[in-house]
C-alpha cells in the first residue's frame, strides 16, 4: 500500500483524536463517586488500599540491581478481604510524537523506546508478567503466582500493539494482555490489528480480553444493548482465537453496578478500570484498578508508581 506519510499521519491524528475524546471522558467517569448500589462497587471508593502509596513505599530503584527471584519462588492468595500487590499497567498507543503534541495525546501514548526501557526496568526489578487467567486462578482456586507479579494491558488494538508491543514483549519472554473491540479487529487495515495478527499473538502466549463490539460506553446505552456488546464480542473473540476470553476492559473505564452485574453474567471473571493503584483483592475482580503510563513519564516517574 502506498499511502502517503501525510495521509497516514492525518489518519493517526484523527484516530487518536477520537480515542482521546473518549479518554477525556474516561477520566471523568472514574473520578465520579460510584453509586451506592452494589457492595462490590462501594468497596472501591471506601477502601483505603486504593489510596496511592506514599513516596517512601518505593525504596528500590534500578541502581540497586535487585536480582530476580528464583523460579521456585511463589506467592499464595491472601485471606478473604485482604489485598495483594499486583500492579496492572495500562497502555494504549506506542508511537513517537511530534514536538508540541497535545496533552491528551501525550497522556495515552508512549514512545516505542520508552516502552522497551520500561520492560527492561521491570525485569531488572524482578517483576514477572502474568495473565488474567493466572490472576483468576490465583484468587479463585489458590493457584500460586510467581513473586512480584505484574500485568501489562494494552487497550484498543491499534496496529502498534502488534508492530511494537508484541515484539518487545516476545524478545523478553514477557506476556501482555490486549483488549480489543471486535469490530476493530474485523476492520483491521493500516491502523488496527486484525484477527490474523491477533491469532499469531495469541499463539505466542499473549492474552486477549474483551473491549466490547464497538467501544461503546456501556453506561450510556440500553441494558439489552450493553448485554449484546459484552456477550457477542466475547463469543466472536473466542471463536476467532480459539481461547476463552475471561477479562474485560470497560470502554472509557465506564461502569456502574448494573454493568458490573452484566459483565459477570456474560461470563467475564475479571475486568479492569482506569483508576488507580496496584492493590488487588478477590472481591474486586470485576473492578481491578490500573496504573496509566504516559509519554511524559520519566523512568523515575515510572519506577515511583510501582510497588
Ligand atoms: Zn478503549
Amino acid at each position: 500500500m502506498k499511502a502517503s506519510i501525510f495521509s497516514l499521519s492525518v489518519w493517526l491524528w484523527l484516530a487518536s483524536a477520537s480515542l482521546l475524546g473518549c479518554a477525556g471522558a474516561e477520566s471523568v467517569v472514574v473520578t465520579t463517586p460510584l453509586p451506592p448500589v452494589s457492595p462490590r462497587v462501594i468497596v472501591i471508593t471506601a477502601t483505603p488500599s486504593h489510596t496511592p502509596p506514599p513516596p517512601t513505599a518505593t525504596p528500590t530503584r534500578v541502581a540497586t540491581q535487585t536480582p530476580a527471584p528464583t523460579p521456585t519462588a511463589f506467592i499464595t492468595p491472601p485471606a478473604a478481604g485482604e489485598t495483594v500487590v499486583i500492579p496492572i499497567l495500562m497502555y494504549h498507543h506506542f508511537n513517537p510524537l511530534p514536538a508540541g503534541a497535545s496533552e491528551l495525546l501525550r497522556t495515552w501514548t508512549v514512545a516505542p523506546e520508552q516502552f522497551a526501557t520500561q520492560l527492561d526496568y521491570l525485569q531488572t526489578r524482578g517483576f514477572h508478567t502474568i495473565t488474567f487467567k493466572q490472576l483468576v486462578d490465583f484468587f479463585e482456586r489458590g493457584a500460586p503466582l510467581p513473586t512480584q507479579p505484574i500485568i501489562l494491558t494494552i487497550d484498543d488494538g491499534w496496529i502498534d500493539a502488534y508492530t511494537v508491543a508484541f515484539p518487545e514483549l516476545q524478545k523478553r519472554n514477557m506476556v501482555g494482555v490486549f483488549f480489543v473491540p471486535t469490530n476493530y479487529a474485523t476492520a483491521g487495515g493500516e491502523l488496527l490489528l486484525n484477527w490474523e495478527q491477533a491469532r499469531e499473538m495469541s499463539r505466542a502466549g499473549m492474552e486477549f480480553g474483551g473491549h466490547t463490539i464497538s467501544h461503546e460506553d456501556l453506561t450510556k446505552i440500553s441494558l439489552p444493548e450493553a448485554r449484546q456488546q459484552l456477550r457477542a464480542s466475547k463469543a466472536l473473540m473466542e471463536e476467532k482465537l480459539g481461547q476463552p476470553v475471561l477479562a474485560l476492559s470497560y470502554p472509557y473505564g465506564a461502569f456502574d453496578a448494573r454493568i458490573v452485574a452484566e459483565t459477570q453474567a456474560a461470563g467475564y471473571q475479571a475486568a479492569v478500570i482506569l483508576c488507580c493503584g496496584y492493590e488487588q483483592q478477590s472481591d474486586l475482580l470485576l473492578t481491578l484498578p490500573r496504573i496509566r503510563v504516559s509519554y511524559d513519564d520519566t523512568l523515575d516517574d515510572f519506577a515511583k508508581r510501582l510497588p
